[in-house]
């Protein structure tokens, strides 16, 4: 049973684990030997997981998998795809395939800006802020001259500084409203270490300042932290071909299929329960690749729905419409990603990850990741539009289900070749995998 504990991070791996099976495991043996046997062999390496986090216990796997067949601007590109849900990788697989013979996909970075802020209350006249701000704004650089050296050199750091008065939404609250350039790295320790040094600053020469009286120096910095919401750190990507070319739908009109797919994103446009379905797949290619490339998709995932929101309603991230004659399915989204800093450059799946994308730079990342997330929605609309979403997703779920029932390799064999025309259902399943059994234990000789 749960109880408190003091000074738990300071215990040994072995003692939280025997603290652990003693308090909330039924078999203490069984719930330790599990832990114990997802730990990596190799010391060295098992040393770095756990280092990764506080309190570590073992390692939580998930699949890597592989989509290959990605035509993107002309480049072929294998995408690893680190996610637990069934059908994902076959659907993204299945997209690209559909999409190399038909132009394959086209991106574009729209911008690569980054955003933080120093969140302040001042108490006094804003005209006299206002003016001081500007006369102090080249020290606030000047300070952040050593933390943002070496990212110019790369033409990155800090690219503006504006004062912004809320206090029509919270009294005496301002912000200081930076923006950041960080090249290959998603930047969240360079930009909070300058916003840090900002602020100090900041609050420095108000309160050695002439210019203000006792309590207008008494400003307060509330915090100061970077904005998960980079809408202006933005990629396109999209597909187009003639509707005469969406013909890979046997029993289904190209025309109709063209239509049919138009409207269903115009339903995730309009109406905010089948959007928020809607992006969740598009985020099933997304934060596949997020997470393979080591990258951080809490931030990715909050960027991506606060921009779907942008407009005062939630709506589908991508577009698709029909003009004389071509279909264009699209993808628009925020995503502040790196390929250096980070977990990029310590964990070794991730860092093969990187090397089966050849390497990319953040901005080629993106176009990546945007492009998975597109034909992740392809797929998901193609299937809800056709044939339904179930019967690929229960293909792919029944091994799950044998493996549930405990099937030996033959009869995953043999299921995998039973339902290939049919429905599978959780009930089916069961109910056949029962009567092989019992057909099974009626030949064993008594
Ligand atoms: P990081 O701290 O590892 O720094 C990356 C550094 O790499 C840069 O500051 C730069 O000095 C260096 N660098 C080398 N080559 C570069 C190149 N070509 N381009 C740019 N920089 C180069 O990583 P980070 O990107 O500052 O921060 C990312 C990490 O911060 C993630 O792990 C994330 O989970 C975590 N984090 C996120 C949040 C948030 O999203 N709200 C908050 C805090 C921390």
């Amino acid at each position: 049973m749960a109880t408190s504990v003091n000074g738990f991070s300071k215990l040994t791996k072995e003692e939280k684990i025997a603290w652990l099976a003693s308090h909330h495991f039924k078999n203490k043996g069984t719930g330790i030997e599990i832990l114990k046997q997802y730990w990596n062999s190799d010391i060295k390496l098992q040393r770095l997981h756990d280092e990764f986090i506080e309190n570590t216990i073992s390692n939580f796997y998930l699949p890597l998998g592989i989509a290959p067949n990605f035509l993107i601007n002309g480049k072929y590109h294998t995408i690893p795809m680190a996610i637990e849900e069934s059908s994902v990788v076959a659907a993204a697989g299945n997209a690209a395939k559909f999409w190399q013979k038909r132009g394959g996909f086209k991106t574009e970075i729209l911008g690569t800006e980054k955003v933080g802020q120093v969140h302040f209350l001042y108490p006094g006249d804003t005209d006299k802020l206002n003016r001081f701000f500007e006369q102090v704004k080249p020290k606030l650089f000047e300070a952040t001259q050593e933390i943002t050296e070496n990212m110019k050199k790369r033409n990155g750091g800090i690219t503006s500084i504006i004062l912004s008065d809320k206090t029509e939404d919270l009294k005496h609250y301002f912000q200081l409203h930076c923006t950041f350039e960080t090249r290959d790295a998603m930047g969240a320790n360079f930009i909070n270490s300058c916003l840090e040094t900002i602020a100090k600053t900041f609050e420095f020469e108000i309160r050695n300042s002439d210019a203000f009286n006792p309590d207008e120096k008494e400003i307060q910095i509330v915090m100061s932290i970077l904005s998960n919401y980079v809408p202006n750190c933005r990629v396109r990507a999209s597909v187009s071909c003639n509707v005469d070319e969406l013909n890979a739908d046997k029993g289904m009109d190209p025309l109709d299929f063209a239509q049919k797919f138009v409207r269903a994103v115009d339903i995730a446009n309009i109406e905010p329960h089948r959007a928020v379905t809607h992006n969740k797949g598009i985020m099933n290619g997304i934060d596949a690749v997020v997470l393979a490339t080591g990258n951080d998709f809490r931030a990715i995932e909050a960027g991506a729905h606060a921009y779907a929101a942008k407009d005062g309603r939630y709506k589908s991230l991508s577009q698709a419409s029909i003009k004389d004659g071509v279909f264009t399915f699209s993808l628009e989204l925020p995503l502040a990603l790196g390929t250096v800093g980070g977990l990029t450059n310590l964990h070794p799946l991730v860092k093969l990850s990187l090397e089966i994308l050849e390497k990319p730079s953040a901005e080629e990342l993106m176009q990546i990741v945007a492009t998975a997330g597109l034909a992740q929605n392809f797929a998901a609309i193609r299937s809800l539009i056709t044939e339904g979403i179930q019967k690929g997703h229960m293909k792919m779920h029944l091994l799950n289900i044998l493996n549930h029932l405990g099937a030996t390799p033959e009869q995953k064999k043999y299921f995998t070749s039973y339902f290939k025309n049919k429905t599978v259902s959780h009930n089916e399943v069961i109910a056949q995998f029962n009567a092989l059994k019992e057909k099974d234990d009626a030949q064993v000789p008594k």
